[in-house]
């Protein structure tokens, strides 16, 4: 199969859909890859490292879109992009169709077979293409909050893991999910005192099962919740109510009850923010302050370590997209049915329930 990749033109996206790795893993399995010039210069990977591992370079993003059979990407397609997708060509990439009708209605008019990463499954109920950007948006929010809490940025000067004789700060995070797992991983290894707060039972044992003696948990109604928030240095909003805004679980009042400079990093702003004070920032200017609290919502936290993140999502979507190349789509998904929930549109049809359905598609 001719598989290609471009460079991102949405607004800073510096990740890119194959790295220089991933082109040699194709080429290792008989296929052709084009991959438009400068394409991984955001992740530090220059042409001459795609060269090396078999790509052929071309100069424009029409020549990939008109030549590959396959076009892998990171973000959705923009219009430009849209427009040279061709009848029967697979796109592979991150979609987000639901809150996007005109992405959809031209992906539908190109014909084209697109996958989205986000809708893929695994064996365990899991969204295998999302999580690695949850794993790295978790372990960020350590790094954010703890270069939040220094008097230079707003915060209330306070060390997370403290120094002999001082004690370490408090960190409370909130939903022990992918995000809060890692972000909870992260606090205990620089050692500050963490206590993981979510609304089920099973996660609780698991996280318990896992930390040991070395994090707390706690169950998150709303008394411990506002115990918990009013001692913490840092909090860490990491809740998910799939296909729901998240809930406003730190209200305005809260913000009162605690001290001042301590920091709140809402990693789930891109879902609404799960703090009432929270609105979406950039990593230009990633940080604001109400009632003396300091507040982190940046919506797209991957973006900032555009490597780290591009390998991580390289890891997951790579496997997939040998198997159609080697396969076919039809074959490659009717092989793996987790492959196919990833199949949003298909011949000028939505072929993705949740997505017609908030479109007003027939499915
Ligand atoms: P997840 O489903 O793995 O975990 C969410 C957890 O929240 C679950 O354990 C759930 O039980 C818990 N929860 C739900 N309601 C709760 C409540 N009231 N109190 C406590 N816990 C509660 O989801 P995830 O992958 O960890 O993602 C978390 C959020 O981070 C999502 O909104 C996701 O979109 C977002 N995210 C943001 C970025 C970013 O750049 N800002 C990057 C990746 C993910």
């Amino acid at each position: 199969m001719i598989v290609g990749t471009v460079k991102e033109i949405k607004n800073h996206e510096y990740r890119v859909g194959l790295t220089p790795e991933a082109v040699q893993e194709l080429v290792a399995h008989g296929h052709q890859v084009l991959v438009e010039a400068g394409a991984g210069l955001g992740i530090g990977a220059g042409d001459a490292a795609y060269v090396a591992a078999g790509a052929e370079l071309v100069a424009t993003p029409a020549e990939v879109f008109a030549r590959a059979e396959m076009v892998v990407k990171v973000k959705e397609p923009q219009a430009v992009e849209r427009a040279m997708l061709r009848e029967g060509q697979i796109l592979y990439t991150y979609l987000h169709l639901a809150p996007d009708p005109e992405q959809t209605a031209d992906l539908v008019k190109s014909g084209a077979v697109c996958i989205a990463y986000e809708t893929v499954t695994d064996a365990h109920g899991g969204l295998p293409l999302l999580k690695p950007m949850s794993q790295v948006a978790g372990r960020m929010a350590i790094q954010a909050g703890a270069t939040a809490l220094e008097k230079a940025h707003g915060g209330r000067g306070v060390l997370l893991g403290g120094v002999p004789g001082v004690l370490p700060a408090k960190v409370v995070v909130i939903g022990g999910g992918v995000v809060g797992f890692n972000a909870a991983q992260m606090a205990v290894g620089l050692g500050a005192d963490v206590t993981i707060l979510d609304r089920s039972n099973e996660t609780l044992e698991r996280l318990s099962a896992q930390f040991g003696a070395s994090a707390k948990t706690l169950y998150s109604s709303r008394a411990n919740l506002a115990a918990a928030v009013a001692e913490a240095d840092l909090v860490i909003g990491a809740v998910l109510i799939p296909g729901a805004a998240a809930p406003k679980l730190v209200t305005r009042a809260m913000l009162s009850t605690m001290q001042p400079g301590a920091v709140l990093v809402d990693v789930a702003i891109d879902q609404g923010g799960c703090f009432e004070t929270s609105h979406a920032t950039t990593h230009a200017e990633p940080t604001y302050v109400v009632d003396g609290i300091v507040h982190y919502a940046v919506a797209n936290m991957p973006g900032a370590v555009a490597r780290t993140s591009t390998y991580a999502l390289g890891n997951a979507t790579l496997p997939h997209a040998v198997a159609i190349a080697n396969l076919g789509w039809k074959e490659a998904l009717s092989r793996d049915k987790h492959l196919k929930n990833g199949l949003n549109i298909w011949n000028g049809n939505v072929t993705y329930a949740a997505v017609a359905e908030a479109l007003g598609y027939d499915a």
